[in-house]
């Protein structure tokens, strides 16, 4: 049986036609390496091709995701019927104020804007993906987060083309209402940056630092970085001896310490596993499926849960049954 979108096509630009294929492994598009076909799938190199693909399954109520690099979903060994876009609209202009597309890597964009002498992206060094992936899970590192440089934002919504202020997207600490949304989502196409004018040196010698914090503390194996959100919850943080006195005094205690403290480092399921060198990252040992990784997420849940009556919420993105 012909599937909608397959009844759809005809609607869409001949050129962006020719570019769709069939039944694309997605384990190709995410950093974890997982996730099984794409019944359609759309590489987009430039703005209008997304745009119009995304209005029009927006327009018809057609199933659709929009990817960036991948770097913070788990996609279902299943796969995902109906369209995903890649978007590999990277064209940016930099400036105080930066214009770029959102399919532009987030952590060359802070390389650009280095170059020019402007200051406010050093935290995205170390972040893989797009600028767009950045916006949706409101991207951030070392106290800094994508959301305060934004000043408006490109977006299809509805069928329609139009350019929304910061406030659209509702951020909060690591979620827009984009993670919230559901069957049809809104497509971002780019952004305005503000950034300030800085010292080349300073910033240079800033983003290197933090480079050296996630060299120390990251596991290099495939994962989708943090898998669970730090809590925010000042009695437990309290409560906890070995937390140091600067998380107690903000309240935030990271998932991953929560995790270890449960012996979860190092603890696996197939081919998932708890990096020994960071509790709160789940990796792909080589041959995990979104089905290990998924386990190895529930069980690292309840396991907080039955020890500190803290439900973990996810910040990497579970796509597909
Ligand atoms: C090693 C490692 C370290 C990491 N460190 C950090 C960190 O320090 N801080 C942090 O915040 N994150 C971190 N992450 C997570 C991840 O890199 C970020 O969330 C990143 O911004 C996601 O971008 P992406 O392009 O890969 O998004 P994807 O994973 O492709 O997509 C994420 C979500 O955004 C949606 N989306 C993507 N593009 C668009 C668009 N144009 N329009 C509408 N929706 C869209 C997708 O549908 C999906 O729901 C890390 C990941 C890894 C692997």
């Amino acid at each position: 049986m012909k599937s909608a979108w397959e009844s759809a096509l005809p609607q869409l630009a001949a050129n962006t036609r020719a570019q769709i294929v069939r039944n694309e492994p997605l384990s190709l598009h995410t950093t974890l390496r997982v996730g099984g076909p794409a019944e359609l799938f759309l590489y987009a190199r430039d703005r209008d091709t997304l745009a119009d693909a995304a209005a029009l399954g927006q327009r018809l109520g057609l199933p659709i995701l929009l990817l960036g690099e991948g770097s913070n979903v788990c996609i279902s060994d299943s796969g995902i019927p109906g369209l995903t876009v890649r978007n590999g609209c990277r064209a940016a202009q930099i400036g105080p104020l930066t214009t770029a597309e959102c399919g532009c890597n987030f952590m060359k964009l802070f390389l650009k804007s280095m170059g020019a002498a402007l200051s406010g992206l050093e935290f995205a060094v170390g972040i893989p993906g797009t600028v767009g992936g950045a916006l949706v899970s409101n991207a951030g590192a070392y106290r800094s987060n994508i959301c305060d440089l934004v000043q408006r934002i490109e977006v299809v919504e509805q069928g329609e083309r139009r350019w929304v202020g910061p406030e659209w997207m509702e951020f909060s600490y690591r979620d827009s209402r984009l993670r919230r949304e559901g069957g049809r989502p809104a497509a971002l196409l780019s952004v305005e940056l503000a950034l300030k004018p800085g010292d080349k040196t300073a910033i240079r010698i800033l983003a290197k630092d933090f480079q050296y914090q996630r060299i120390r503390k990251q596991p290099w194996e495939p994962s989708a970085g943090s898998w669970f959100k730090n809590v925010l919850d000042r009695s437990l943080a309290e409560s906890l001896p070995t937390l140091t006195p600067g998380m107690k005094e903000s309240g935030v205690v990271p998932a991953g310490y929560l995790t270890e403290a449960c012996g979860l480092k190092g603890f696996a399921i197939g081919g998932a596993m708890i990096a020994p060198k960071h509790g709160n990252f789940i990796v792909n040992r080589g041959s995990a499926t979104a089905a290990d990784l998924r386990a190895v997420a529930e069980t690292a849940k309840r396991r907080v849960y039955d020890k500190f009556g803290v439900c973990l919420e996810a910040e990497v993105l579970s796509i597909g049954e």
